[in-house]
């Protein structure tokens, strides 16, 4: 049967209430938005939206004829069951590629995924809450602002980015370059990647070749110019080139999707095909390949940083795997989160965002003005909105993403449901958020690495923030795990609630984002960062401390 991807309009009903439609179409939209829909990827090279196409048809009839009282049960992709609980619980409660530790390896995964037990469900993917790349553009954008911030007297103009990987998320990179007015030269080994970043616009030339690429980066730097350049090659054979050849850039990073050694990274000296090919004949020789690459990969990354390039990495567990390939400095390359945005998590402060669910973008433009109009002192997010609004299509459901912290974010989604109520949108509206955010993950490689007291690796923080969202009448709440190799990385937590105008979404969203917030500050505070500490006293937060 041929699928077709498209996102449904207007306020027509297909459910038995606005609470489970939006779900639906939820999750058609990330689907819409998604890098292989017809395999159910959305992103990250296997971050899958429902394990198959059976269990996506059977939870489809599930939300379609479910009622408000009954709560369906997914374990990684797969609909197990409905429970019949009440009117406040959440409608869906889910849990993916969660693996006991000691079992949590990459060989166990591709195992039992191909036995069909377990599905990757990315961070957003498989919870439906994916919005395209605006996360990610928003996400990238920001941290290129903290360095200009940090380094270069606020502004990146004239300055130089080197990074690679064009895919789901890495693809957004070229854009947020741009908007941060750097020079951004994104080495891609996949022509088909390039192709669907210049077609959206998001990357505006490719180069030929490296002296091409390096001349239009140098002529850009001259004129104080943004510009975003891509080239085609293996970022394991370029950066050592242009090491070599004395070119050291200003910030140097990567997000090729060097998580996965299998589905994910390209060795160097491998054709694409070649490497299809050794998916189904030799995994180990493909994993051992892609590792020697990251190797090579990564050590260009540490000469740059010798010779004063702003090194990070972009959460994709290259250092991780450049240290099992023998690379003993390649923890010397600090994280984003601990080295950029630490200080906003410890105040919740994180990347929420809303979905207008009538695929009207009237709606997302009108609460874009009423952010504007009562958060305007906030610099970043009066900032953002600005510059979303020039440079950032809507892919799939219109949506917005704007980092705003604890009691914002309760304040928000209220009025959005004031204004639905109101009939001042043209339908409900989702709230969610990106599960890289304060209390939702647990991750020892990218977002709790070198936690003040030593907790990086305790996972009970996100399995709070989950049980929280369920006792706080969230509508979907989601457990995933997996991360880098798909192994035990990270445990996060991810959370959904429909804005529908109705009071009883009033007060789902107003415990739901409140306590959401909380478990973030409460995390940090337990942590001892003063800035949580801070935001606990400042707003009341209820933290007990011993
Ligand atoms: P993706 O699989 O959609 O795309 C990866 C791209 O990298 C592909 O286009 C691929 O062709 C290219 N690539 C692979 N090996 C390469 C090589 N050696 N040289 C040059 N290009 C190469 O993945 P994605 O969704 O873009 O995610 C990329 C990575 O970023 C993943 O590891 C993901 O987990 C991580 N990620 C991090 C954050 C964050 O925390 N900042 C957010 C989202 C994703």
């Amino acid at each position: 049967m041929k699928r077709e991807f498209n996102v449904t309009s207007g306020t027509t009903l297909r459910c038995k209430g606005w609470r489970q439609e939006a779900l639906l179409r939820l999750l058609e939209n990330v689907l819409a938005v998604g890098e292989a829909p017809e395999q159910l990827i959305v992103y990250a090279a296997l971050g899958r939206a429902a394990r198959d196409w059976p269990s996506h048809d059977a939870i489809v009839h599930a939300l379609k004829t479910m009622d408000e009282d009954q709560t369906l049960v997914v374990q990684s992709g797969k609909p197990i069951g409905l429970l019949r609980t009440h009117a406040q619980a959440p409608l869906v409660i889910m849990a993916n590629c969660n693996m006991i530790g000691q079992w949590a390896k990459a060989e166990n995964f591709y195992e039992w995924e191909k036995n069909n037990l377990i599905c990757w469900g990315g961070l957003t993917a498989g919870d439906w809450q994916y919005i395209g790349s605006q996360g990610v553009i928003q996400g990238t954008y920001e941290i290129f602002s903290r360095i200009a911030e940090r380094h270069f007297g606020g502004d990146l103009r004239g300055r130089f980015i080197l990074t690679a990987g064009m895919g789901g998320m890495g693809g957004a990179q070229p854009l947020a370059g741009r908007m941060a007015n750097a020079a951004i030269l994104t080495i891609e080994v996949n022509q088909d990647s390039i192709d669907k970043r210049m077609k959206i616009g998001f990357l505006e030339r490719q180069a030929r070749d490296l002296d091409e690429a390096l001349a239009m980066i140098r002529d850009a730097q001259a004129r104080h110019e943004p510009l975003s350049v891509g080239l085609l090659g293996n970022a394991a054979d370029v950066y050592p080139e242009i090491l070599a050849r004395g070119v050291i850039p200003d910030i140097v990073t990567d997000q090729t999707s060097a998580h996965d050694l299998v589905y994910g990274y390209v060795p160097a000296g491998c054709t694409l095909d070649e490497v299809r090919a050794l998916r189904t004949a030799d995994i180990p020789r493909l994993m051992n390949a892609s590792r020697a690459s990251i190797v090579r990969h990564v050590t260009a990354m540490l000469g740059f940083k010798d010779r004063g390039a702003i090194v990070f990495d972009n959460g994709n567990l290259i250092r991780t795997h450049a240290k099992e390939g023998g690379v003993e400095r390649a923890f010397e390359i600090p994280i984003f989160t601990e080295a950029f945005l630490r200080p906003l998590f410890c105040r919740a402060i994180g990347p929420f965002r809303w979905i207008a669910l009538s695929n009207d973008a009237g709606d997302i433009r009108k609460i874009d003005d009423h952010l504007l109009e009562h958060f305007g002192h906030n610099a970043i997010v009066a900032n953002w909105i600005r510059l979303a609004r020039e440079h950032v299509p809507f892919e799939g459901l219109p949506a917005r993403i704007a980092w705003l912290g604890h009691g914002e974010r309760t304040e928000l989604a209220r009025a959005v449901n004031r204004m639905v109520r109101e009939g001042h949108l043209a339908g409900p509206v989702a709230f969610t958020r990106d599960h890289l955010d304060a209390g939702a993950m647990a991750h020892p490689n990218i977002m709790t690495e070198n936690m003040r007291d030593g907790s990086d690796a305790i996972a009970d923080w996100p399995l709070l923030n989950a049980m929280a969202a369920c006792s706080s009448m969230a509508d979907l709440v989601a457990i995933h795990s997996g991360g880098g190799g798909y192994s035990g990385y990270m445990t996060s937590a991810g959370v959904t609630v429909i804005a529908d105008g109705t009071k009883q979404a009033d007060a789902r969203l107003a415990l739901s984002m409140t306590n959401d917030t909380s478990m973030g500050v409460m995390r940090y505070a337990d942590a001892g960062y003063e800035e949580a500490l801070d935001e606990v006293q400042l707003k009341s937060v209820p933290h007990i401390r011993l």
